[in-house]
């Protein structure tokens, strides 16, 4: 199935829902890292909250950077969004992986660690970016998200984030939704929508049955005749390009960069979301 989101509203404008469909982006995370099981899981499940966030943001320009960072030998995830369904993302220790639980389900909590923060710097083209803070509460991603709209956002969310890791360690199914209470919204519906969330099975296996997001807003919010507001393709890319690496190296100073050309001759530098090379030579350099 093709990668894609939507965002959706119930009738009264009370409940908002942004449900991703993410198997490709999250296999195309996978490759570019080369990630273990749990790392995959872990990045997987943070870029499938950061497209979500992304698409919620309201102009072409605006720029969503996630960062995870809970202590544990995962070191810091990082994802940057937009709203326009393009991430990018990497975590530091691509490699670090933990046993199973005794479910037999991969140990993200564990992988990520339960001491740290997560923060949300969003640039919205004024002076200063847009944080947002609060504690990592459990490493799993989901629940930390929650929490983090909770106290720092003050919204009251759902947040449930699945990726499914197949035996040849490829990613099988991957996916999220995202509910929001607004205001208005009446303590019967609170615990209508409550009950639901605890009866349904997990997002992953949801999608991995076949389950379009449409059809998951269904099953989760059908008795509140919701409406689908936008469908969005999403896609894991990065956006580096020669010209802005230029300017990363410009932004060094000239000291810096007579260094670079004394001691090296060239400069190499790879791009942390891609994996991509970019030299520049000596001639370039000057
Ligand atoms: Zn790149």
């Amino acid at each position: 199935m093709k990668d894609y989101l939507i965002k959706g509203i119930d009738e009264l404008g009370r409940i908002r829902v942004y449900v991703a469909s993410s198997t490709n982006l999250v296999e195309n995370a996978r490759i570019t890292h080369n990630t273990s099981p749990t790392a995959s899981a872990a990045l997987g499940r943070t870029l499938t909250a950061g497209v979500m966030m992304g698409a919620m943001m309201k102009n072409e320009k605006d720029v969503l950077t996630l960062k995870i960072s809970g202590g544990g030998p995962a070191g810091n995830i990082y994802v940057v969004s937009r709203n326009n369904g393009i991430i990018k993302g990497y975590i530091d220790n691509p490699q670090a992986d933990v046993p199973s639980r005794a479910d037999g389900k991969l140990d993200v909590g564990a992988l990520v660690g339960n001491n740290g923060s997560i923060t949300t710097i969003m640039d919205l083209g004024l002076r200063e970016p847009y944080v947002g803070q609060s504690n990592i509460v459990s490493g799993e991603i989901a629940e930390d998200i929650a929490n983090f709209y909770a106290v720092s956002e003050q919204q009251p969310s759902a947040v449930s984030l699945g990726v499914l890791v197949d035996k040849d360690i490829s990613i099988k199914a991957a996916g999220g939704y995202i509910i929001q209470l607004l205001p208005g919204v009446s303590d019967q519906d609170i615990d209508k929508i409550e009950a639901k969330l605890a009866s349904i099975e997990p997002v992953s296996a949801m999608i991995d049955k076949g389950m379009t997001p449409e059809e998951i807003v269904d099953s989760i919010l059908g008795d509140f005749n919701m409406q689908i507001l936008e469908k969005m393709d999403i896609e894991y890319k990065c956006d580096c390009s020669r010209e802005r690496i230029e300017q990363v190296i410009i932004s060094l100073g000239k000291q810096e960069i007579v260094d670079i050309i004394e001691e090296d001759g060239q400069a190499e530098i790879v791009c942390h979301f891609c994996d991509t090379k970019h030299q520049f030579n000596k001639k370039e350099l000057k």
